[in-house]
C-alpha cells in the first residue's frame, strides 16, 4: 500500500486563514514544508480519506486523476474533513466524461446527514454506506475497520483500520485525542505496518482531550509498541499540525526524529510494507 498525505494541517490551514501570529509570519517567509493544507490522504490512487476544502488544490499540485477514485472514506463531518458540495462536481452537468459507476462513500451517521442535507442526491452519483463501528467492510478490495475517535462527543467521529490487498495494515488515528478504552481494547491484537496519527497541539498542551499534542502522541505510541500491536521500528508518522501549537516544521522534525516519529509534510508519500500478515486479525471471507 503506498499512501500520500495530501494536507497535514489542523482545521485553518498552515499559515492559519487569517492569522499573523509569529509561526505563521515566519511560514509565508520560509513556505516549503512549512505551508500546511486541510488533512487528507490518499491511497494507490484509488481510495482517499475526506475531501477537505484544499481538495482543488491537492489535484493541481500532485496530478490527481479524481475519477481513478473507487471511494471515499470519511472520518467524520467537521468542515477540514467533509467539504460536501465539493461532490456536486462529480455530477453530470460538470464532467464531460461521466463516470460509469457512483462514487461510493462512507463515514459515520452524521457525514450522510450532511450530504443529504448539502448535496441534491437525485443529481450526483455518490452511494452513501453509514459505517458501524468496530464493523470490517470491503471497500474496493481493502478491508476498511471504523474504530471510534476521541474527538467531539457531539458525533460519532472514525479512525481507521486499512489492510489492502497486499495485506499491509495501516492504523489511520486522525482526528483524535487519545482513545478511550473501548478503541484501546479493540486494538489489542491487531498489529499494524504503520500508524498515522494526528498532532494538533503539537508541543503544547490543551484542556480539549479530543485532539493530540506530542505527549499523547508518544503516550500512544507507547502504548501500542507496549501492546505488540506495533514493532519500535514501525513507521509512525505524526500529521495534523496547529500553527498554534508554536513550532514550524523544523522545530517539529526536531521534536519528532529522536523519538523514532516521522513529521508529516504535504505530499509526503510512503510505501507500507507487509510485515503483519501472520497475525492476522482481518482476514478475506
Ligand atoms: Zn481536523
Ligand atoms: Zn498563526
Ligand atoms: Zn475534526
Amino acid at each position: 500500500m503506498e499512501m500520500t498525505l495530501l494536507g497535514t494541517a489542523a482545521a485553518e490551514g498552515w499559515p492559519g486563514l487569517f492569522c499573523k501570529c509569529n509561526v505563521c509570519m515566519e511560514t509565508r517567509r520560509l513556505r516549503g514544508r512549512n505551508l500546511r493544507t486541510r488533512s487528507s490522504a490518499m491511497i494507490d490512487n484509488v481510495l482517499k480519506i475526506d475531501l477537505p476544502p484544499d481538495t482543488l488544490h491537492h489535484v493541481m499540485q500532485y496530478n490527481l486523476d479524481l475519477t481513478q477514485l473507487r471511494a471515499v472514506l470519511f472520518t467524520h463531518a467537521h468542515d477540514d474533513h467533509l467539504c460536501a458540495t465539493e461532490l456536486q462536481y462529480v455530477g453530470p452537468w460538470f464532467v464531460t466524461t461521466p463516470r460509469l459507476d457512483k462514487l461510493h462513500v462512507y463515514g459515520p451517521p452524521e457525514v450522510k446527514k450532511r450530504l443529504e442535507c448539502e448535496l441534491n442526491l437525485q443529481q450526483v452519483p455518490i452511494e452513501i454506506h453509514v459505517l458501524a463501528p468496530f464493523e470490517t467492510v470491503e471497500v474496493a478490495g481493502y478491508l476498511v475497520t471504523p474504530v471510534i475517535a476521541r474527538h467531539d462527543p457531539s458525533q460519532i467521529c472514525y479512525n481507521y483500520i486499512l489492510q489492502s490487498p497486499d495485506s499491509s495494515r495501516i492504523l489511520y488515528a486522525s482526528d483524535t485525542g487519545y482513545y478511550e478504552e473501548e478503541t484501546w481494547k479493540f486494538l489489542e491484537g491487531f498489529h499494524f505496518d504503520a500508524v498515522v496519527a494526528e498532532c494538533t497541539n503539537g508541543p503544547t498542551t490543551s484542556d480539549y482531550t479530543g485532539h493530540m499534542g506530542v505527549t499523547e502522541l508518544l503516550q500512544m505510541r507507547r502504548r501500542l509498541i507496549d501492546t505488540g500491536s506495533i514493532a519500535p521500528d514501525c513507521l509512525y508518522v505524526a500529521t495534523h499540525f496547529s500553527h498554534q501549537g508554536g513550532e514550524n516544521h523544523s522545530g517539529l522534525e526536531a521534536i519528532f526524529t529522536p523519538e523514532s516519529v516521522v513529521t508529516a509534510y504535504d505530499g509526503i508519500t510512503f510505501a507500507i510494507p507487509n510485515k503483519s500478515k501472520a497475525s492476522s486479525r482481518l482476514q478475506y471471507a
